[in-house]
């Protein structure tokens, strides 16, 4: 735990409320005098303030997050879409218990390898035309 930070202020009080009315260096959450004609006492008071820490902002939440916050319950329906470019690294045939299918890696630009396996629900892979690859 560290020590708070403190100050030493001057600090005149309001001989009318009591309150201190200025303070040296000038800080206005210090001034608790509200009278509309404060009547500064003639010798300041030094006075040793601490200052508590200032609660820090909470941390905004961007949209985006609180959008994923807001997904992560159980039984929300959902929508899941991967929409990624790259070039097939490499790709296979398998066959297991009857079934058979092909696997294809993709490289990113990035070099990442993805593995995508076209038996995923909802998943489409497909070749980039010439076209697209000019108009990018
Ligand atoms: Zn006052």
């Amino acid at each position: 735990m560290t020590a708070l930070p403190e100050s030493t202020l001057l600090v005149w009080y309001c001989t009318r409320c009591h309150k201190s009315c200025k303070v040296q260096p000038p800080d206005p959450e210090q001034i608790a005098c509200r009278c509309t004609n404060p009547v500064p006492g003639l010798r300041p008071t030094q006075v040793t303030v601490t200052h508590a820490p200032k609660p820090r902002p909470m941390h905004a939440l961007s949209d985006e997050e609180a959008r994923l916050r807001a997904l992560g319950r159980k039984g929300t329906r959902v929508r899941v879409t991967v929409t990624f470019e790259g070039e097939i690294a490499d790709a296979w045939q398998w066959s297991s218990a009857g079934r058979r299918g092909l696997d294809f890696i993709v490289a990113t630009a990035d070099g990442t390898r993805h593995p995508v396996d076209p038996q995923q629900p909802g998943l489409r892979i497909e070749a980039i035309t010439d076209d697209e690859e000019n108009a990018s």
